[in-house]
This record gives C-alpha cells, structure tokens and sequence, in this order.
C-alpha cells in the first residue's frame, strides 16, 4: 500500500479557495463556545496546506478579526492578500446548536455582516490557479470568480447546500455547467436531482455539468462517482465526536490538496483523496472549531490514514 506523500515531497500546483473566514459560537452537547474563528474558508485552507505549500485564499473579514489568526494561516503557507479586511465592519458571524445525535444542529444566529455585500477579487496571482475550491457562497458570487480566472483551472470544486437551490435554482444551474466536482450531501443530492436513488441522483447531476460528484453521508462515509466508477469511503467510527462543524469544509479542503499535491488526476488518486479528506474530517470533529487541525502534524494523518485502510480492505477466501 502506497501511502500518500506529503508536502515536502510533492510537486505542488497552485491551489486557490473561496470561502467565509468567519466568528462561530458553536453549542453542542459537550459545552459550548463563545465567539472563535470558523467559516469554510478557513477550514478549506487548513486542511489543504497539510498538501500544498502554497495556496490562496480568497474571502473577506472585518476590522474585528484577529490578524494573528491572519498570520497563523500565513505561516502555514496560505497567502492571505485575497482576504479583504474592511476595518469599518464587522466579521460573518454565525452560531449553531447540534442536537444530541451530533447529525443535525439548528442555525440560532446569522450575521452577514461583510459577506452580504461580498464581491470577491481574485488577486492577479491567482488568476492562473490549477486547482481552484469555491467554498459554499451564492451560486453567482462562485461563478464571479471562476469568470475572473485568466486560464481555465484544471480543477474547479465547489460545495453548494439546500438553501441556494430553494433561493437561486436557476443561478446554481447555471455555475454547475462551468465546474468539474460538486461536493455536496445526499439530502442536498436528492433535491438536486429529484430522485432517491443516490446513483440515479449522480448520473442526473453529472448531466448537469460537473463530471465528478461526491456525495457526503457524514458518520457514513462519502460517495464518489466518476464516469461508470463508485467508490466508498466510510467514515474513521469515532468514539466521541465533539464538534463537527467544519467537517465538511475540511474534507473538501483535504480532498482538493492532495489532487493539487498529486501528479495526476485519475480514479485511483480521487480515491486517495476522499480518504485524505475524510482523515481530516475526523480530526477536525474531535475538538471545537479549528483546533485539533492546528496540533496535529503530518505523522497523525498519516496514521490516521492508515486507520482507514485496515477499516475497509479485506482479502476474499481463496
Ligand atoms: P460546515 O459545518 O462544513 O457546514 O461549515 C460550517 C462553517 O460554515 C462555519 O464555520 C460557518 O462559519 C460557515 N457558515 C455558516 N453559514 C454560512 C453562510 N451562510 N455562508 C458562508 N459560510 C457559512
């Protein structure tokens, strides 16, 4: 078993993210927290500079964000020029309650603050990414900034959720022509498509533009299709999770890292991908917010991985 590489040795490629950086106060049956720093870029960029050295991120914050925390994703070689600091307004807040069985939590407050009037610019460097995230932003603010690249990424993902196909159907329609991997829910794939079956669901977005589809079933595991191929990914069966806010972020941050880290992109590396993501993913919900993305190291990934494939290989009688 070939386990993945990382950093130090791959030949990276550019990779830029889109996405709020953002203040959560998170409740969960464990405790709750007061304002700490979340938003799905944030997630995005933490979990892919575990991959590449060099990456930027694109988002907005107010005269209120720490710039330490600026500097602390600085260090981890994200390029912080594209994060617009309005000094006159305040941070995207949002607060959220999970219910006990952790699946489910309700929105108690949303504060748009900067990210209502958002109109993102994509720093001229960037312009020319390889690999491009559009973290969860309205349909037309994600197309904005694929329409501002000068070369055509060789990889554009986007996250999307429920809220934008109830609101602006016709907008996210309209973007997904112009991707080549939605990341989304099988709630979120189900309304998409209109059907329940989620392989009749995949093979009705792919039609829709994107050509790889993954689809997240949270504490079980993730599907991806490509072309006639299916693979699943479970999820690491944690004995506690604790917060999962920014799961889902860190997992679409860990599966693009690793393509931009990789030297292709075939089946069998988006399969290690969905692994490396779904590794972060469960660091990420082991503690609140960003914290246990920022202790862990290299190493603990890469056991953590390895934890993945004595989970789901087995050998068929002979
Ligand atoms: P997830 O748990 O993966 O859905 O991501 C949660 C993160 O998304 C939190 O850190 C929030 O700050 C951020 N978030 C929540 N609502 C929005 C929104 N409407 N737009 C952008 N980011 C949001």
């Amino acid at each position: 078993m070939n386990l993945p590489i990382f950093a130090a040795q791959f030949r990276t490629m550019n990779l830029a993210a889109v996405g709020s950086v953002a203040f959560d106060a998170i409740e969960t049956p464990f405790g709750k927290t007061d304002k700490i720093v979340g938003g799905a870029g944030t997630y995005i960029a933490l979990a892919s500079s575990f991959f590449v050295t060099k990456q930027s991120l694109i988002s907005v914050v107010g005269g209120d964000f720490p710039k330490e925390f600026l500097d602390l994703l600085a260090a981890k070689g994200v390029d912080t020029s594209g994060v617009e600091i309005k000094h006159n307004e305040k941070t995207f807040f949002w607060s959220g309650r999970y219910h006990t069985d952790m699946n489910s939590r309700d929105t108690l407050v949303t504060e748009l603050n900067v990210l209502g009037e958002f109109q993102p610019i994509v720093p001229e460097h960037a312009r020319s990414t390889d690999f491009l995230m559009l973290g969860n932003l309205s349909p037309s603010v994600q197309l904005s900034v694929i329409q501002q690249m000068k070369v055509r990424p060789k990889l554009i993902a986007m996250d999307t959720m429920n809220f934008w196909m109830d609101i602006a159907l016709a907008e996210l329609q309209e973007t997904l022509k112009h991707i080549d991997v939605l990341i989304i829910n099988d709630e979120e794939a189900r309304q998409l498509s209109g059907v329940y079956s989620l392989r009749k669901a995949a093979a009705i977005i792919r039609e829709m533009g994107p050509k790889i589809l993954i689809i997240k079933k949270g504490e079980h595991g993730a599907l991806l299709f490509h072309e006639a191929n299916v693979f699943y990914a479970p999820a690491l069966p944690l004995e506690e999770v604790f917060d999962p806010t920014g799961a889902g972020d860190t997992f679409a941050g860990g599966f693009m890292g690793y393509l931009a880290a990789a030297s292709q992109i075939d089946f069998e590396t988006m399969k290690r991908a969905i692994i490396a993501g779904s590794a972060l993913a469960s660091f990420c919900v082991e503690k609140f917010g960003t914290q246990r993305l920022l202790e862990i190291n290299h190493n603990d990934l890469q056991k953590r991985m390895q934890e993945f494939v004595a989970l789901s290989t087995f050998q068929l009688e002979a």
